[in-house]
């Protein structure tokens, strides 16, 4: 939803942010640049609103992340980029080095995990009005406004999820840690693991076990943090990749077809990507270690989620403690209907050749398709079956793969995850703590990030609202804090306007 009020709101902010150190005299506009981050590295100088060593918000809504209710009025105290306490709200007198923030109508959750993100973007060359398009697909690196639109939408966190230049990337993550450039905290995927074909040529196939081994090996010597196989890898390239993985304590997903959940989980998987969708197990052409005509879609439309099958399957999976990552965004077009909601900040994020890319993917096709397989069932099975491995303890994730027809788009696509999980049944507080602390935990991270507790990294949302009743607040994104400093969001969406499907 769009914010008409936000200069106004951020106004306030400023005004009540306090500073003891320049006494009561001080104008209120000096009292806050007392706190303007003017002696950080660039990029918090630049986008940083809150750098005080000591931050107090007054008065806030928590939602912790944990899926425990939300507690109205308290006060959270960040000192040296953690949470140092959290107490009963009340007015907190100025004082020497503490930014005081009146939150009042403000909610604080942890910041977003995003757990199936990319630093990429989608180019279909000469895209037309029939939707036709010329090979190859292509998908440039967004590094420069990528990483800003996740941090200006409150995600902290992110997995790369397979990356096309794992190079950038790692110096990404360098110089986003240095404080030079903005951003979340990164685990970098290495290259996709790909086996001898695929879809896009940016990604390198693997010909052998031996080549997974060696591969997963060169690139954890150089930094990489999570692998992802893909569609084409064979059984015996995927297990050699975990396994090589493991060693190093580095865990591995799948966005798979050749490889059915059940053959990744007996392989030793960690995680599996796109919900439900991709796995292939009932897929009537289905032959060892190649992917299938419908790529996991026949396997989903038979699947009864209440049946056998996928009791059986859940179970396996929870009993071999696999992840399953949750992407409804880059779905949700399919489903039909004016889906997504065009949203004005997205839309103005875009360079005017993704935006009309965007609009002539989204018009309806004439004639109608009609696809061998209704979407919507597809939609409503894995729904279902998000459910039940959620309902038995399973580790659900969330991310919005932000490829598709380029109406998912970085950042606000982690919004829409948690949306999306609120309209299918999910609580709001189920939802958050999907995309928030349920990622901590897989990254192994749970001890320093994913929820609002006193010890742990002050990485936080503000948002205007109250997204534990209204979910959509969660759009309404005023400071994202990062290890204690609190970041515009404004300021960063404005820093990327036109540019994403740029670089
Ligand atoms: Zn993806």
């Amino acid at each position: 939803m769009p914010s008409p009020n936000l200069p106004r709101v951020f106004v306030l902010l400023l005004l009540s942010v306090t500073a003891g150190a320049q006494g009561p005299d001080a104008s209120k506009g000096m009292a806050n640049d007392r706190f303007a981050c003017g002696s950080q590295p660039v990029a918090v100088k630049e986008f940083g609103r809150v750098c005080a060593p000591r931050v107090i918000l007054t008065h806030v809504r928590i939602v912790d992340g944990t899926g425990a209710s939300a507690v109205d009025d308290q006060n959270v105290v960040i000192e040296g980029g953690k949470i140092t306490a959290i107490q009963k709200g009340a007015d907190v007198p100025a004082a020497k080095g503490t930014a005081v923030l009146d939150l009042h109508g403000h909610t604080v959750m942890p910041g977003i995990v995003g757990m199936h993100n990319h630093l990429f973007y989608i180019v279909r060359p000469n895209l037309d009005s029939r939707r036709h398009f010329d090979n190859p697909v292509v998908v440039p690196q967004m590094t420069f406004s990528a990483p800003r639109l996740y941090l200006a939408n409150g995600v902290t966190t992110m997995r790369t999820t397979g990356s096309v230049e794992p190079y950038a990337d790692l110096n990404l993550k360098v110089d986003i840690d240095a404080g030079k450039l903005p951003g979340p905290h990164l685990d970098i995927t290495g290259p996709y693991l790909e086996g001898s074909q695929s879809y896009f040529l940016q990604m390198p196939h693997l010909t052998s076990p031996d080549d997974a081994r060696q591969t997963v090996e060169y690139w954890a010597d150089r930094g990489v943090t999570s692998f992802k196989a893909y569609m084409n890898i064979t059984r015996a390239e995927l297990k050699a990749a975990i396994d090589a993985a493991h060693k190093r304590g580095i865990k591995v997903t799948g966005h798979l077809c050749s490889v059915t959940y059940k053959e990744a989980a007996e392989l030793g998987i960690d995680d599996l990507e796109h919900g439900f969708f991709v796995n292939t197990q009932l897929d009537p052409d289905k032959k060892p270690d190649v992917c299938s005509e419908s790529a996991g879609e026949e396997t989903l439309a038979r699947m009864d989620p209440s049946g056998p099958e996928a009791k059986d399957l859940i179970a396996m999976l929870v009993s071999h403690h696999v992840a399953v990552t949750s992407t409804l965004p880059v779905f949700e077009g399919d489903v039909g209907g004016a889906r997504p909601v065009l949203r004005q900040q997205a839309l103005e994020a875009m360079t005017p050749q993704a935006r009309e890319d965007f609009f002539l993917l989204r018009q309806p096709r004439v004639p109608p398709a009609t696809p061998k397989i209704d979407p919507a069932l597809l939609w409503k099975h894995d729904l279902e079956l998000e459910h039940a491995f959620f309902a038995v303890g399973g580790l659900l994730l969330g991310g919005p793969d932000p490829t598709g027809r380029g109406d998912v788009l970085p950042g606000f696509g982690d919004q829409r995850e948690i949306e999306l999980l609120v309209e299918n049944g999910f609580s709001s507080l189920e939802a958050i703590k999907i995309a928030t602390l349920n990622g901590a935990v897989y990254l192994g991270r749970d001890k320093q990030i994913g929820s609002v507790a006193a010890g742990k990294n002050a990485d936080l949302v503000v948002v205007k609202g109250d997204p534990s009743t209204q979910i959509s607040d969660i759009e309404n994104v005023e400071i994202v804090f990062k290890d204690g400093v609190g970041y515009d969001s404004h300021k960063l969406l404005d820093s990327v306007r036109g540019r994403y499907g740029q670089y």
